[in-house]
């Protein structure tokens, strides 16, 4: 799509009244002068700004083949024309002289690239590819008596990422899996894999539960992380609730520009966000501020729990079933007393000792003020007050918003910190309600939609589990235990066998059980994580590595460990703009070459300027981008680079003849490359993870439904019989019809609607709220007037409102719980009707407990007063030895916290960017003055900051914005450490020391994450 002249003046027009309206001297006529020499003539293509997962919809200029600007889109209601200095600068993500524009390889042992045409590069990676899955396939294994087909190579990691496409997430997921590869990841798994569960146990989905636009009507919203500085362009929206009377709650450890827009700034040591939010619950209930009504119609509160059930209350810190020589809990008494149809009885009074509410109740009664003052640092008058403030925030006529990123994320308990925010925002009626809602902040552009698209080990496309080698052997007990008895995800095997048809096509038939023995199985859950891979590559068991759009040689945890890691490996294949630090691995400063035998192709990647394809964003929204120019020399787009291994790989097995390599070779893989670089067309990408008839289907009425290849409209029409297929079930719709592409939609909201539906597509549905239902009261009434989103309309027997109902169109509030059909198990009332019982959950079995419990990080500078259990007791520990050990506060007394910068971004593309690169000085650590005159040194000073892992060396940056907390009596200080930088980059400001060095290798036991929030180190003043 290109935009007219007649949109083009407009967009001029636009620009130059900004700059009216931004006060000040009037260098209107002067800037619409420069702008209109800029870009006159120009022709614009939709972009979105590749950094954050605000998702900033841009407009790219391009006049003579080349860009000549890139802004802000004014129509975008999301965003409304505004960037930040990232989404400023990516101008020079295209046009930069660090760009690497021709293949280079490195060759075993050398001391220096060599140029290499593409085509000899790719031959060659087909070749390391094939020969490093052939050496360490597995076809079958033995669990109990039956030999079990797997279809594994854990010989080869790749490496997604989520600043590619969906589409390119898509088809390294498909072309992955095809060839039996399960060390498959993306950076999401770094930064908010913690997410998925969290909001998936309590809510039914893994995604933020609502809209960025929708924030501006809170009465009180609450950030958890550094919202203003690291999502800038969204934080408008608060600034708007802001200007409307909402307050503002900044919980951070630091002080930050967020804090400085705030009414009240709570500071909270690293990691102990379970006892402030389990604080915050326990005030809800004992001051009665919680929602009740609510409460009792859409959650599970009132169901009866199995007294057997024993939590840290009573077990000093451990809930029953622990098993100390595994680390880990059998479940078997966490469950719910059933009735006579199977279904949890319950007690809508919530008075039953055994319900859900009461035992959340007991259990967060040890979490009071005191003990929020003791453990987390904040100050008991100051802990109430906020939880008055916060919980106020509850009821028909108020709702609040709660915000996180990656200081709840990064942590042993990670997906507990994150359900820990969701029960309080349930408890308080804040979910699926407008101004309410858990706002999960992502940081890559496509966090979201890699997620989505399963470019990671544990799971497919779309959410369903990556099968596991014991319990799912067969496509039959894959189902059976997949698939809840009630819920929305009772149709899980329509969205398996049509995903297993989009792979494997006409392979793929009802006598092989749609080639399900193709997918990989995985030896076990506690496997194949980004961290576990790097262990596998540190030990040679991993012996070629994939990486696009990522660089762990800096954003890994333990990252010098990880460095190593890579040198181990046999190849590395390396997609990117510019020469990464781990492109450059091999020469890291201090390194001997030749000491590292792994050898490296280095292919020159895209952004998104150079190709089309869809972003989601934060808010589940999908937004397409246009190829507006060629990308220089020998680069292409990822996708361009993913097809062709694929073709050739496919090529190489040709003449096979083992079963082994069928998945590769039935693998359905026609993209139609074109033109000299092969470049795939991406809306055939598109309609296939969108879905099709692989048939003539009809109704239930025998009317024809759609013709063989047609796109299908809704998931509503996938089947489980092979007539559709569908890479993606979340994103049917998205291309409901040849030509269609929804994500491609630009339309300005219009009168009334202010989610703007007219823009892009929001996933499942183009619903931009969800669990929408409970905008409404068991009746079907709007809560309230001023809370209204979408209600019951009797007279026409349907949902209506402000948004696409995220509920069964015409599902009566009255109605029944459904016996049968898509919505088996739900009834007229259950808002969150993905959930098994269609309730929001309070209780639910996460590896770790069922109910959040506080634990302290691994490195603490305390004692745990919640329990004599100090740490989770099922964390991961990664065993290698010297590499990971811990620190204790004796030698480490100060606590080390990371993030980032509004001007940097993740670990890779900033610092090629001379525009951003410029806007600091270099690395630094951020230390009170308190601290910085006990150690004796000032602002600026050259300081070493150490844990056991590694040293890093930075400057001072002395700042009031650190302060030190009190916690249990005792004054201890803090750090805080931003982790951009690296040894490659354009300028010496952009190349510092790897803060990542510092972190050791523990995982949460659900997703694997690091822990990176919360550390201790030692620091001393340079000589
Ligand atoms: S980095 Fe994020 S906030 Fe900044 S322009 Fe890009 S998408 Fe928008």
């Amino acid at each position: 799509m290109s935009l007219s002249r007649r949109d083009f003046l407009r967009y001029g027009m636009a620009a130059a009244s900004t700059a009216v309206a931004s006060g000040g001297i009037d260098l209107s006529p002067v800037e619409a002068a420069a702008t209109s020499l800029r870009i006159k003539e120009a022709k614009a293509f939709p972009g979105v700004c590749p950094y954050c997962a605000v998702g900033c919809a841009q407009l790219i200029y391009v006049k003579d083949g080349k860009i000549v600007d890139i802004e802000g889109d004014p129509d975008a209601p999301h965003t409304e024309g505004a960037l930040c200095p990232k989404g400023s600068s990516t101008y020079q993500l295209s046009l930069n002289e660090r760009r690497i524009t021709r293949c280079l390889y490195r060759a075993p042992g050398a001391t220096a690239w060599e140029e290499k045409p593409l085509d000899w590069m790719m031959a060659e990676i087909a070749q390391r590819v094939k020969k490093s899955r052939d050496a360490t396939f597995v076809e079958t294994v033995k669990v109990g008596a039956n030999e079990v087909p797997v279809n594994r190579c854990e010989g080869i990691a790749w490496l997604g990422s989520s600043v590619l496409d969906n589409e390119e997430n898509y088809l390294i997921a498909k072309l992955a899996r095809g060839l039996g590869l399960v060390n498959l990841e993306n950076s999401a798994r770094l930064c908010h894999s913690a997410t998925v569960p969290a909001l998936g146990a309590t809510f039914g989905r893994g995604a933020m539960t609502t809209n960025l636009i929708d924030v501006q009507y809170a009465d009180v919203i609450m950030p958890t992380s550094n919202w203003a500085e690291c999502h800038p362009v969204s934080y408008k929206w608060v600034m708007k609730a802001k200007e409307r009377g909402a307050k503002i709650i900044h919980v951070d450890p630091r002080f930050t520009r967020t804090s400085a827009t705030a009414d009240i700034w709570v500071p909270i040591r690293s990691g102990t966000n379970i006892v402030f939010f389990g604080g915050l619950i326990r005030y809800a209930i004992e001051s009665k501020k919680y929602f009740h009504d609510y409460v009792v119609a859409y959650t599970n509160a009132p169901l009866l729990l199995d007294p057997n059930l024993k939590t840290p209350a009573e077990l000093d810190g451990l809930f029953s079933g622990f098993d100390p020589a595994r680390r880990s809990y059998d479940q078997s008494t966490w469950k719910f007393q059933l009735d006579a149809d199977g279904y949890p009885r319950k007690d809508t009074t919530l008075r039953d000792p055994n319900c859900v509410f009461q035992r959340l109740r007991r259990h967060y009664s040890r979490y009071t003020p005191e003990m929020v003052e003791r453990v987390c640092g904040i100050p008991k008058e100051l802990f109430l007050k906020v939880a008055d403030i916060y919980c106020s925030a509850s009821g028909p006529d108020k709702t609040a918003t709660a915000s996180y990123a990656l200081q709840l994320n990064q942590s042993t308990n990670g997906v507990q910190q994150i359900r820990a925010l969701c029960m309080l925002q349930l408890i308080l009626g804040n979910i699926g309600r407008p101004g309410g809602g858990v706002v999960a902040l992502r940081g890559h552009s496509n966090v979201q939609g890699a997620t989505d698209f399963g470019t990671l080990y544990h799971m497919l496309p779309g959410y369903p589990a990556a099968p596991i080698q014991g319990p799912h052997p067969t496509l039959t007990d894959y189902l059976e235990k997949t698939t809840p008895k009630g819920g929305y995800w009772v149709n899980n095997p329509k969205f398996v066998v049509s995903l297993l048809k989009a792979w494997w096509g006409p392979a793929a038939t009802k006598e092989n059980d749609y080639a399900y023995d193709y997918l990989p199985k995985r030896e076990k859950a506690d496997a194949y994580s980004h961290q576990h891979f790097l262990v596998g590559m540190y030990e040679k068991k991993v012996k070629g590595f994939i990486c696009m759009g990522q660089n762990p040689a800096v954003d890994s945890p333990n990252a010098k460990m990880a460095r190593q890691a890579m040198r181990n490996l046999e190849w590395m294949v390396v997609v990117d703009l510019f020469e990464t630090d781990t492109a450059a691995v091999w020469k890291e400063p201090g390194v001997d070459p030749k000491s590292s035998q792994v050898e490296v192709f280095f292919i020159p990647g895209a952004p998104a300027a150079e190709k089309d394809g869809s972003i989601t964003n934060t808010m589940r929204m999908a937004q397409w981008h246009v190829k507006a120019v060629e990308p220089p020399g020998d680069a292409r787009s990822d996708a361009a680079f993913i097809v062709d291994v694929g073709n050739r790989v496919k090529e190489l097995y040709k003449d096979s003849k083992p079963k082994k390599d069928r998945p590769v070779l039935d693998l359905v893989w026609d993209y139609q490359p074109q033109g000299p670089k092969k470049e795939p067309n991406m809306e055939l990408v598109l309609k296939e993870c969108n879905g099709y008839a692989t048939d003539d289907i009809v109704d239930k009425d025998d009317k024809p439904l759609y013709k063989k290849g047609e796109p299908l409209k809704t998931f509503g029409h996938l089947r489980d019989d092979g007539s559709t297929a569908c890479g993606n079930w979340i994103y049917t719709g998205i291309y409901p019809e040849e030509g269609k592409n929804l994500a491609l939609r630009r339309e300005k909201s219009k009168e009334g609607d202010y989610l703007g539906h007219g823009w892009g597509f929001v996933w499942p549905a183009n619903r931009r709220i969800i669990y929408n239902r409970a905008s409404a009261d068991p009746s079907g009434k709007p809560w309230s007037e001023k809370k209204k989103l979408i209600w019951w309309d009797a007279e026409a027997k349907k949902w209506v409102g402000n948004d696409v109902p995220d509920f069964s169109p015409t599902m009566a509030p009255d109605a029944p719980r459904a016996k049968d059909g898509p919505f088996k198990g739900i009834s007229g009332t259950d808002a969150f009707i993905m959930n098994p019982h269609g309730l929001g959950q309070f209780f639910a079995s996460i590896v770790d407990g069922p109910f959040p419990e506080h634990y302290e990080p691994f490195e603490s500078p305390t004692k745990n007063l919640l329990s004599k259990v100090q740490n989770n007791p099922v964390a991961k520990v990664y065993n290698i030895g010297d590499l990971n050990k811990l620190g204790t506060p004796d030698k480490y007394p100060y606590i080390l916290t990371t993030y980032r910068l509004t001007e940097h971004h993740a670990a890779g593309m900033s610092r090629h960017v001379p525009w951003l690169s410029e806007l600091f000085f270099g690395h630094f650590a951020e230390i009170g003055p308190e601290m910085a005159k006990e150690l004796g040194f000032q602002n600026g000073d050259m300081i070493t900051v150490e844990t056991p892992r590694a040293k890093i060396r930075v400057r001072a940056l002395v700042t009031e914005r650190i302060k030190p907390f009190v916690i249990n009596g005792k004054k201890v200080y803090q750090v805080g450490i931003p982790w951009h930088w690296g040894y490659q980059g354009v300028m010496k400001s952009a190349r510092g020391d790897i803060t990542n060095d510092l972190v050791a290798s523990l995982g949460d036991p659900t997703t694997f994450i690091q822990e990176s929030k919360a550390l201790l180190c030692n620091v001393r003043k340079e000589a």
